[in-house]
């Protein structure tokens, strides 16, 4: 079975990284981009060329992706994002509150 992604459709804008694609749409807030479609893909596709293993400790426990990088915040390039278990995205984050984390 294959998934087919229309033109103009959300998936496409997010798989394709030409010049050309669609502006991304804009998030006010943080918290709604972490809830969003267009997040939660990212998210998806980072974990998924990371083969759903923490890029840190290899381990195939629950996975967040993780922020490198805020230069890019909403408009991520996969390379900004890591994937990692939850064990290593807390110590990226130990000075941080833990309603900020991507997921
Ligand atoms: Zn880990
Ligand atoms: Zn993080």
């Amino acid at each position: 079975m294959s998934i087919e992604f229309g033109a103009g459709s959300i998936a496409t804008c997010l798989i394709d990284t030409s010049e050309n694609r669609p502006p991304p749409i804009e998030y006010d807030d943080y918290g709604d981009y972490l809830q969003s479609l267009e997040w939660k893909w990212k998210a998806w596709v980072v974990k998924a060329k990371a083969g759903f293993r923490c890029q840190v400790c290899n381990s195939r426990g629950i996975l967040n992706a993780h922020h490198r990088t805020y230069d890019r915040k909403y408009h991520e390039d996969y390379d900004d994002l890591i994937a990692l278990c939850s064990d290593c995205h807390e110590k990226f984050h130990n000075v941080r509150r833990k309603e900020d984390w991507e997921l």
